[in-house]
């Protein structure tokens, strides 16, 4: 500090503005450092996001909060942060006892980077669990890519599902199929399972009708349970885009006019 009163006035200002500025940085830098390492090898948010967003990091949150859509419904990964948008965000800070802003917002990522792996699958599924043919997810009705990205919004739903049975384990038994492995499997020509979008659950903590009753409420427009032809030993859970559900032992049952049935 006596060097600093020695240095002339006009002197001593410059001094004092190059020092605010070099601390302003490395603060800023220092917050930047925190708030990337909060992510991880899969995908870091940079800002918060509101109704009226647009872009691929809404198009990202949609993924993560694709199993809180309204009953019944499907959320659309359009990239467009609307209102249901806005109201599974709401629903998935409910589930997780955060405070329902629904936004994007650094409570609400700080919960997707604890529950996402550094490949985007959610913590308690996994890409294998989810293809029972093959490891490069090749030979369905779609590029592998999209197979996998269909597989991807199966899986956040299923832990959305996961989440509201009281955290116990789900079994997956079947996940996507190849046009081969789902004719080894006696599986429908046009089945969900050939674009990645579907499920087979087995019993386990969760009875079978315990699991289709709740994917009603996870984005699952497919769903085939008990008392429906072929489904008494598991409840099928798909992602297309109308309703078609049917589990006449559980009392699900609903079908959109024109919904395609088989699983
Ligand atoms: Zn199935």
């Amino acid at each position: 500090m006596s060097r600093l009163r020695a240095i002339a006035r006009p002197r001593f200002r410059l001094l004092l503005v190059a020092v605010v500025a070099l601390a302003s940085m490395l603060t800023a830098g220092v917050v930047w450092a925190e708030s990337s390492a909060q992510g991880d090898g899969c995908y870091t948010w940079n800002r918060d996001l509101a109704s009226g967003a647009t872009g691929d990091d809404v198009k990202q949150l949609q993924i993560r909060v694709f199993g809180y859509p309204e009953y019944g419904k499907q959320l659309a990964v359009d990239g467009q942060f609307g209102p249901a948008t806005t109201a599974a965000v709401k629903r998935f800070q409910q589930a997780y006892g955060l405070s329902q802003t629904g936004k994007g917002d650094a409570a609400t990522y700080a919960k997707f980077y604890e529950l996402q792996d550094d490949d985007c699958t959610p913590i308690h599924f996994t890409y294998a669990e989810l293809n029972d043919c093959n490891s490069d997810w090749s030979g369905g009705k779609v590029s592998a890519a999209e197979a996998k990205a269909n597989a991807l919004r199966v899986m956040w739903s299923l832990e959305a599902m996961r989440h509201a049975l009281g955290d116990k384990p789900i079994t997956v038994t079947s996940g996507f199929r190849s046009v081969q492995c789902n004719n080894n499997a006696g599986g429908a020509s046009d089945s969900q399972h050939l674009y990645g979008r579907s499920a087979d659950l087995g019993a386990g903590p969760h009875s079978l009708c315990t699991l289709a009753k709740e994917a009603r409420s996870h984005g699952f427009m497919g769903i085939f349970g008990p008392g429906y032809d072929g489904h008494d030993d598991h409840t099928h859970a798909d992602i297309r885009s109308t309703q078609a559900w049917s589990a006449p032992d559980c009392g699900v049952r609903k079908m959109a006019p024109g919904a395609v049935k088989h699983p």
